[in-house]
């Protein structure tokens, strides 16, 4: 781990990112963010559904790692973090999603980046929020080419038409990366971000995720449904 360093720069917008994050959390009122129970922020019968699973499965070659399924307390909690600007949780879901990138050893952790309009409607980058609250050092090496990506509403494959050509990566060339991001459920991001990574010159040696909504058509529907429109909404 020690060996990811990040340029000055992208070192103070961190801290910028943490402070932000700091501010918004304080402001919120408290309740479990699993089972709305007064009074804490996660409850222990929630914190201990949160157990990492590490659930693995391959987008083409790429390998996705996802610490949980995207079901119950968990699912709950991540719309909490991304929808209510409950930015506390990712002390809570941050080390999931570090648990889900151990297994890819000291590659340079790149997150998928927040499109314009979620940063101005959230204040902070989720992925990378994710990311640096569970220890890891992550390195802003995609960026959004500003093509829009509506996701909503549309199926797999209508998903990685939309979504093709709205990333792009530079800085990267010979890196061995990891993607990191919050849930994953078509996996249509992040292979669009494994496409930019490797036409820039990265390796990409797989994906980490918070959660994964694993075999659509036999899971819950509507968390496949919450998923796909948080997902649509990045
Ligand atoms: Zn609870």
């Amino acid at each position: 781990m020690h060996s990811r360093r990040m340029p000055p720069s992208s070192h103070v917008r961190a801290v910028v990112v943490d402070a932000l994050a700091d501010a918004l959390g304080v402001v919120f009122p408290t309740w479990c963010a699993g089972c709305a129970e007064p009074d804490v922020s996660l409850c222990g019968a929630c914190r201990s559904e949160l157990a990492f699973r590490g659930l693995t499965r391959r987008l083409g070659r790429m390998p996705v790692t996802s610490a949980v399924a995207f079901e119950g307390p968990a699912a709950r909690m991540i719309r909490a973090f991304k929808e209510e600007g409950r930015t506390a949780l990712a002390r809570t879901l941050g080390p999931l999603l570090a648990s889900a990138a151990v297994g890819y050893g000291d590659a340079v952790v790149v997150p998928v980046p927040s499109s314009a309009s979620a940063m101005r409607r959230r204040g902070y980058p989720t992925a990378e929020l994710l990311a640096r609250r569970g220890g890891l050092q992550p390195v802003r090496l995609l960026s959004g080419t500003g093509a829009p990506a509506d996701q909503r509403g549309l199926g797999r494959t209508d998903r990685e038409r939309n979504v093709a050509g709205t990333l792009r990566a530079r800085g990267c060339a010979g890196a061995r990366v990891v993607i990191v991001d919050d849930v994953v459920t078509t996996g249509a991001t992040l292979r669009e971000a494994a496409r930019a990574l490797e036409a820039a010159g990265a390796c990409v040696i797989g994906a980490a995720t918070v959660a994964t909504t694993l075999r659509p058509g036999h899971g819950d529907g509507d968390a496949i449904r919450l998923a796909q429109r948080l997902a649509s909404r990045q």
